[in-house]
């Protein structure tokens, strides 16, 4: 009973000119001045509720506006009628201005009984009425973010579908598919050389999800370095990393990638941003490992690479439980505690994923003699054993 009352309300609510004819709405307004309500007649029509003064609505914007003219280029009749959240009249134009779509003319009184109508909860809101199940309770801007205008018509029916495509790119792992776009079938080298992507074909590739601004990526970058110079040397290229940038601009991507010795996506286009989607990259930097056989071998290719460098390679699962086994295996055979003859203190057995030897000062991994009473560290091949004869 309370599902067809709802059910009753949302029919009505869709029917935007009889709610305009009801609240005495006479004419919309255009960039080029009053419109009658009718012109939206036919249209697939979108209410926007946003305001000036918030930042979010201010962001959302542009997207808005690329997603208009996408879709009426591509003969999609659409409108999109802004609904003010602002406070007074100067805000409302200052806003409405660098849009191409229809707004109610200013007037807080009637757009509060929209919004109150439309059960407009937060800002920015847009809500497609020709959508057929999509409720208002449903983040469409972050469905807006993230297909742009493969969305339209805003349908649960749309969504499940992209959802679905997104995840076959993800299983299948086609290069050319993740990282094409249109009319670009290549990526970019760090001195500005398109190199097909047809060339990545038979290698193992990482794809690395980072940003100049991001400290730890510069970290993790310093490592995936080592490795990738490590298995590319001689005439043998079988390693291939491309950048995927989250940078906030084309100045940082080209600071960004001009310290990497591999490809990347050009920025301008979309693909930087499906490909994090596609693989649902929540923080960086990140790492997706894919096979030469084009398929997933890692989603945490970070902690493969930080773990165990290029001895991991091919970084395949039984690769890693070999070196895991292997590193067992050498523990086993090491005593748990040792006197050294450097040092006064006793010093164990312990697993470090990086440390620095007190001795001969390189760096180590996995196994070291560490002093638990001060910061002492010896790879197992420097201690030397304390004699028994000499510690009686
Ligand atoms: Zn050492
Ligand atoms: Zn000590």
């Amino acid at each position: 009973m309370a599902g067809s009352v709802h059910e009753a309300k949302l029919v009505e609510s869709h029917d935007i000119m009889k709610i305009f004819a009801a609240e005495g709405v006479e004419f919309l307004l255009s960039c080029d001045g009053k419109v009658p309500v009718s012109s939206c007649k036919g249209k697939a029509i979108f209410l926007f509720f946003s305001a000036n003064w918030c930042r979010p609505c201010r962001t959302l914007v542009p997207l808005l506006v690329e997603l208009y003219d996408t879709l009426n280029k591509k003969g999609n009749s659409i409108e999109i009628i802004f609904i003010s959240f602002d406070h007074d009249e100067s805000g409302f134009d200052q806003h409405f201005k660098s849009t191409p779509w229809l707004a109610v003319p200013f007037d807080a009184n009637l757009h509060r009984r929209l919004i109150n109508r439309y059960q407009v909860h937060r800002l920015p809101s847009f809500l497609p009425l020709c959508s057929d199940g999509i409720t208002i309770e449903e983040d469409m801007i972050g469905c807006i973010e993230d297909y742009g205008a493969e969305a339209f018509p805003f349908t649960n029916k749309r969504l499940q579908e992209l959802k679905s495509i997104d995840q076959r790119k993800r299983e299948e792992a086609n290069l050319e598919e993740l990282l094409a776009h249109e009319a670009r079938n290549f990526l970019i080298s760090r001195d500005d050389r398109k190199v097909p992507i047809s060339e990545l074909a038979g290698k193992t590739i990482g794809l690395y999800f980072c940003a100049d601004w991001s400290p730890p990526s510069s970290a993790f970058s310093a490592q995936l370095t080592d490795v990738y110079n490590n298995l590319n040397t001689g005439k043998d290229h079988c390693f291939e990393v491309v950048l995927i940038s989250t940078d906030r601009d084309l100045r940082e991507f080209n600071v960004n990638r001009s310290s990497m010795p591999w490809l990347a996506v050009p920025y301008m286009d979309r693909t930087r941003h499906d490909v994090c989607r596609i693989f649902d990259i929540k923080g960086i930097p990140a790492l997706v490992l894919i096979g030469p056989e084009g398929k997933v071998i890692s989603m945490n290719g970070k902690f493969v690479i930080s773990s165990y460098g290029a001895e991991a390679f091919p970084f395949t699962d039984a690769r890693i439980r070999d070196l895991e086994a292997a590193l067992r295996k050498e523990g086993e055979a090491l005593p748990q505690e040792v006197e050294d003859v450097k040092h006064e203190h006793i010093l164990k057995l312990d697993m470090a994923k990086a440390y620095v030897c007190d001795f001969c000062r390189k760096q180590g991994k996995f196994w070291a003699f560490s002093c638990y009473v001060c910061d002492y560290d010896l790879h197992p091949s420097c201690v030397e054993k304390v004699s028994k004869v000499e510690s009686l």
